[in-house]
């Protein structure tokens, strides 16, 4: 059981409310905090700005972090044809199945940004289906890309389907009520000082004024003597 009432806050990074920003920000949050404090998490609970697949890659196939994080995922086609949703891969054979039940093979290049692998159906099964025109209606045969990271998405949404991760929701809202707490009472939703040096200060300061919050109400206050 996850006790955030008295949860304590071991790093602080200001960024610009930048999704790329934000994801270096929490990459070197987690870092520091396994050199500083030997602090090595076995979940990280977060949003979308978190759930690109690079991220939910690094997380899970580089630090073994299983991540209760929303999946970023761009891939719905708002067009009316088939997504990438629409067919299912097999982990096993390595191949998409698409809605006629056919197979999409790939030859395992990576393309554009050395993060994704095409898979191609044959283009006599598209030519011949009936569902070609909500499928690839102004190509020969239809292709869908994947991630070289999606098997960490794939893990993120079974995740978020589990009973954990309901559980993780819940507690996100907790811990983001903490943060609310830092807008709200220590006045964090407007800085004082200036640029980024200014920025890290304040968000220092309000978080050594939190810790020491939660820290003064685990110390038992002494019992009073009467005069
Ligand atoms: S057009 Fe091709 S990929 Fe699309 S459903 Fe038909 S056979 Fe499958």
């Amino acid at each position: 059981m996850v006790d955030v009432e008295n949860a304590i806050i071991v790093d602080v990074e200001a960024t610009t409310a930048i999704r790329q920003a934000e994801v270096l920000a929490a990459k070197r949050m987690i870092q520091r905090s396994l050199e500083r404090f030997d602090l090595y998490p076995g979940r990280i609970l977060g949003d979308s700005a978190y759930g690109s697949a690079e991220m939910l890659g690094w997380l899970l196939y580089e630090h073994g972090i299983e991540p209760h994080v929303t999946v970023f995922d761009k891939s719905a086609r708002a067009d009316g044809t088939f997504s990438r949703g629409d067919f299912t891969y097999d982990h096993a054979e390595d191949v998409y199945r698409c809605p006629a039940g056919k197979i999409l093979t790939t030859t395992g290049t990576p393309v554009n940004d050395d993060a994704t692998i095409l898979y191609r159906a044959s283009k006599h099964d598209c030519q011949a289906c009936t569902l070609r025109s909500r499928c690839c209606p102004n190509t020969p045969a239809r292709k869908v890309p994947r991630s070289i990271y999606e098997g960490a998405r794939d893990m993120a949404r079974e995740i978020a389907r589990s009973w954990e991760g309901r559980t993780s929701r819940r507690l996100r809202k907790k811990i983001e009520m903490l943060f609310a707490h830092l807008k709200r009472i220590l006045k964090l939703d407007r800085l004082r000082l200036r640029g980024p040096n200014g920025a890290r200060d304040e968000f220092i300061l309000a978080a050594t004024a939190q810790n020491l919050r939660k820290i003064a109400k685990l110390i038992p206050m002494p019992a009073l003597t009467p005069a």
